[in-house]
C-alpha cells in the first residue's frame, strides 16, 4: 500500500487573504488555475467556509437555481464476477465464491418491472469487467445463455429492459472499445465509467489498483474520450481516499474538465468517498475525512462549472445535507427498491426523507432521467426506440415526467 500519503499533505499553500481574493476572482468569472485549486483543496478548517460559499455561488451561476436532482433507479448487478481485484471492492466475486451470481434475463426483467411500478426510470447496470477473460466458468455460463461475451449479454439485457419497460438503461460495464460504445449507445441514453483518479501510484504493488488491469488511468481516459467523440452523455467521477494526493485530485478534475471542453459530453462528475469495510483488503486504510470530501466537492464545483456535480448521500449519512453546502446539485441514483450493491452497508435514504431534508436546505428535489435534461434533445434527435422511450419519459424541461 502506498504508505500514509493521506497524512503527508503539505501545509496549505495560500494565506487567508490570498485565498479570499482568489475566490472573489473565481466568483466573478476568472478561471481557476491548477495552483489555485491545489491551494484551495488543502485549505484549513478556518478557511473552509469561504471555499464552500464560493462553490455555492458558482452553483447558483451555472445550475438551475433552487433545484437539486436525483434519479429514481433500480440497481441491476448483471454479474458480480470480475477480472479485477480492486482492494476496496466488496462487490466482486470469483465463480466459486459464496454470493457469486450472474442474473438471468427473467431476474433482470423482474427487477426492472418492480422498479417501474414504483416510479423508477433508470435501470443502472453494474457489472464486473470482462470476467470471461479469466474465468472459464463465465465463458460456459454465457454460452448456456446464448452469448459470447459479458458485453453481448449486457447489450441484450439493455434491449430487453428498453423494449419491455419504461426504464432507460444506464450501463457501467468498465472499459469499452469504440465499437462496443456504438453498440451500447443504441439502448443507453447515457453511460458511465468512474475515472477514480489519474494517479498511477495506486497501480503499484500493494496499491488499491495493484491487481486491476482495467483501472489504468490512461485506458479509462481513452474510454471517456471515445464517449466524447461519439457524443454519448457520460457519467464519471473520482473515488477519493485511495492513496492519491490533493494534487492528484485536482489533476483528475482538470483532465475531466479538459475532455468536457473538447467534447461537451460529461453530464456529471461524482465525488465518491472511500468507505472502509471489514472484509476488504483495505479495511485498515483511513477513510477521507468529512473536510476532505467537502473540499474536494467544492473545488470540483469551482473547476467544473456547468457540469453537474454529484455526491452519494448514503456515503455521508447521517449529515448528508452538508454536501449541498459544498456545491453539489445532484444526489445521484436513489433506489426505493434495490440495495446499493457496491456499498451494501450504507442504505440509500428514503425518498420522502431525502425530499424533506433537501427542502429544509432550501431546494426543490426533482427526479431526472439517467440522461440529464440538457442532453435529452440530442439523445432524442436520432429516431428509434431509444428516442421514443426517452421522449415519453421526459417532461417539457427534460426532467422525469412523473417528477416528484
Ligand atoms: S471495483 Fe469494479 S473493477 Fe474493481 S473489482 Fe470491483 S467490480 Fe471489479
Amino acid at each position: 500500500m502506498p504508505g500514509t500519503r493521506l497524512q503527508m499533505y503539505p501545509s496549505r499553500a495560500m494565506s487567508l487573504p490570498t485565498m479570499r481574493s482568489c475566490l472573489e476572482e473565481v466568483q466573478s468569472g476568472a478561471p481557476l488555475t491548477r495552483t489555485m485549486a491545489v491551494g484551495l483543496i488543502q485549505c484549513s478548517d478556518q478557511e473552509l467556509p469561504y471555499l464552500l460559499s464560493a462553490a455555492r455561488a458558482v452553483r447558483e451561476r451555472f445550475c438551475p437555481p433552487g433545484i437539486v436532482t436525483y434519479s429514481r433507479k433500480v440497481f441491476i448487478p448483471l454479474t458480480n464476477l470480475c477480472r479485477d481485484y480492486c482492494r476496496y471492492c466488496t462487490f466482486r466475486r470469483d465463480p466459486n465464491e459464496a454470493g457469486a451470481h450472474t442474473m438471468t434475463p427473467e431476474e433482470v426483467l423482474r427487477v426492472a418491472r418492480a422498479g417501474e411500478r414504483v416510479g423508477c426510470r433508470e435501470a443502472l447496470f453494474s457489472l464486473g469487467d470482462k470476467p470471461e477473460m479469466i474465468f472459464p466458468e463465465m465463458r460456459a455460463h454465457l454460452r448456456q445463455l446464448g452469448y459470447k461475451s459479458t458485453l453481448e449479454y449486457l447489450e441484450a439485457m439493455c434491449e430487453l429492459v428498453l423494449r419491455e419497460t419504461k426504464l432507460l438503461p444506464h450501463a457501467n460495464p468498465g472499459l469499452l472499445s469504440a465499437g462496443w460504445m456504438r453498440r451500447l449507445r443504441r439502448t443507453n441514453p447515457s453511460m458511465g465509467l468512474m475515472l477514480e483518479t489519474t494517479s498511477t501510484v495506486l497501480l503499484r504493488p500493494g496499491g488499491a489498483h495493484d491487481r486491476a488491469p482495467d483501472k489504468v488511468p490512461a485506458l479509462r481516459l481513452q474510454t471517456i474520450e471515445e464517449a466524447g467523440k461519439q457524443r454519448i452523455p457520460f457519467t464519471t467521477g473520482l473515488l477519493i481516499g485511495l492513496g492519491e494526493t490533493p494534487e492528484d485530485r485536482v489533476d483528475t478534475l482538470l483532465v475531466l474538465r479538459e475532455l468536457h471542453r473538447r467534447y461537451g459530453h460529461i453530464q456529471e462528475v461524482i465525488i465518491q468517498n472511500f468507505r472502509s469495510k471489514p472484509t476488504i483488503p483495505m479495511r485498515h486504510w483511513p477513510e477521507p475525512t468529512r473536510g476532505d470530501l467537502l473540499r474536494t466537492v467544492a473545488v470540483a464545483r469551482l473547476l467544473l462549472e456547468k457540469i453537474n456535480v454529484q455526491a452519494p448521500p448514503n456515503l455521508s449519512a447521517p449529515d448528508y445535507e452538508e454536501l449541498l453546502s459544498a456545491g453539489i446539485n445532484d444526489w445521484g441514483g436513489i433506489s426505493p427498491l434495490t440495495p446499493d450493491y457496491i456499498n451494501p452497508e450504507a442504505p440509500w435514504p428514503h425518498l420522502e426523507e431525502l425530499q424533506q431534508r433537501t427542502k429544509a436546505a432550501g431546494f426543490e428535489l426533482k427526479q431526472r432521467l439517467p440522461v440529464y435534461p440538457e442532453y435529452v434533445e440530442a439523445v432524442t434527435a436520432t429516431p428509434g426506440l431509444l428516442a421514443d422511450k426517452v421522449r415519453s419519459a421526459a417532461d417539457s424541461q427534460g426532467y422525469a415526467r412523473n417528477s416528484q
